[in-house]
Parts: structure tokens; sequence; C-alpha cells
């Protein structure tokens, strides 16, 4: 069982970003597209010419692993790089509405 996260894809440099904690801050690697406040209070920031996706994909962590990653900083999830690694644990389950 995973979770059901809303995340960004920057179509700039390809990377898919969740926040994973409420305190979570989280770019992509060319900074167009970052996210912040966890899975509850997501909010997301784009450059103006950010070309970009809102949408809800499915990870394979629970809400403990997520917090513990990112309090341990390991920092295994919140950065998806579909560009070298592709996401085998994402499933984009549609667009989301903003
Ligand atoms: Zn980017």
């Amino acid at each position: 069982m995973g979770l059901t996260v809303k995340a960004v894809e920057c179509r700039d440099c390809g990377d898919i970003v969740y926040s994973r904690t409420q305190q979570d801050f989280r770019e992509c690697t060319c900074g167009n597209v970052s996210v912040d406040g966890g899975l509850s209070y997501f909010k997301y920031n784009v450059a103006p010419s950010a070309n970009f996706e809102v949408k809800k994909i499915q990870i394979d962590a629970n809400l403990n692993e997520l917090y513990d990653d990112w309090n341990d900083m390991n920092d295994e999830f919140g950065l998806i790089e579909t560009k070298e690694d592709l996401p085998q644990t994402v499933i984009n389950v549609g667009s989301l509405n903003v």
C-alpha cells in the first residue's frame, strides 16, 4: 500500500517534487518549481516562465516513512528525477484541478 500525494511535475527539467512534511520545502533540479506544506497543507510555487503540471501521484511509502526520510535527511523521497530513474514506484493517477 502506498500513498497518494499531490505533486508538481516540472516540464523544464523533468523532475516531480512533493512535500513530505509540513516543514519540508523541496524544489526541482532547475529550481523553477518548489513545494511546501506537507501532504495536508500542500502548496507550490513556480517561476513565471515555468512549464509545469500539478498532479496526484502514488508513492511507495507511508506517512511515517516520509517523516523519517525528511527528519533523517535521507532524501529518498520527495524528489523524483524522471530522467535518471524511471519512476516505477510512481503511477500517475490523473491531473488535479486547481
Ligand atoms: Zn525543474
